[in-house]
C-alpha cells in the first residue's frame, strides 16, 4: 500500500540535529528577491503538526514547526514582502506575499503561555544541523487537511515507527506548560 507523504523531512528518515548548531537562515521559496529570516539559535520542540493553520509543503499532510525565542528572530531581507495571513489569529503567521510560505509566527498577547516564542519552519533553511522533529501534534486534524479517515491508523503507525509519538493535541510537556501557566494565572499554583 502506498502511503501518502507525511512530510519530506520524515518520509525518507529523519536527519539528526547537530548539538553545537547555533542557528541559520530561513529563505522563502520565491526564485529571486527571497525573504530572509536569520535565526540566532537552535530551535526547540520541533514537531510535525496536522493542523490546518501551519504552512505545509505541497503534497504533505503535516507541517514541520519548531519554536525559538522571538529575540533570536530577525528579518534580514525583503521584509516588505511579508504580511500576516490572519491579523486576528492568536499566532500571527507572517507569510511571503510572493510564494505564500510562512516565514515566522508570532504571539502578541503577553498573557499567552507561549508568549516570547516564535514559530518557524526549519526546512526553509539551506543550513543543516537544526534539531529534528520529536513528536507529532494535532494528528487527528490531518483529516481536515485532506487525510482519509481510513488512513489514520496507518499514518499513526508510520509516525510511531519514525519515533514521532502521535498526539491529538500538543505533547504532554507542552500541554503541562500551558496548564501550569493557566494555574498560575488563576492562583491555583503559586
Ligand atoms: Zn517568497
Ligand atoms: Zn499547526
Amino acid at each position: 500500500m502506498s502511503q501518502p507523504s507525511l512530510h519530506p523531512a520524515i518520509d525518507h528518515g529523519i536527519k539528526p540535529g547537530n548539538p553545537s548548531f547555533a542557528g541559520g537562515k530561513l529563505q522563502c521559496l520565491c526564485p529571486d528577491n527571497k525573504v530572509e529570516v536569520q535565526i540566532a539559535s537552535q530551535v526547540a520542540h520541533n514537531h510535525m503538526c496536522g493542523c490546518t493553520k501551519c504552512w505545509k509543503p505541497k503534497g504533505a499532510l503535516f507541517a514541520q514547526v519548531a519554536v525559538v525565542s522571538r529575540d533570536k528572530v530577525k528579518v534580514t531581507a525583503h521584509a516588505e514582502k511579508l504580511a500576516a495571513v490572519d491579523a486576528n489569529a492568536v499566532i500571527k503567521r507572517y507569510a511571503c506575499k510572493g510564494c505564500g510560505v510562512h516565514m515566522y509566527g508570532r504571539i502578541d498577547n503577553e498573557k499567552h503561555p507561549f508568549y516570547g516564542l516564535d514559530f518557524v519552519h526549519t526546512e526553509l533553511s539551506p543550513d543543516s544541523g537544526w534539531a529534528p522533529p520529536e513528536f507529532a501534534a494535532f494528528v487527528s486534524s490531518a483529516i481536515e487537511g485532506g487525510a482519509k479517515p481510513a488512513d489514520m491508523a496507518a499514518i499513526r503507525r508510520t509516525l510511531k515507527e519514525k519515533g514521532l509519538e502521535p498526539y491529538d493535541c500538543l505533547s504532554p510537556t507542552l500541554m503541562d506548560a500551558i496548564a501550569t501557566h493557566a494555574a498560575k494565572a488563576s492562583g491555583v499554583l503559586h
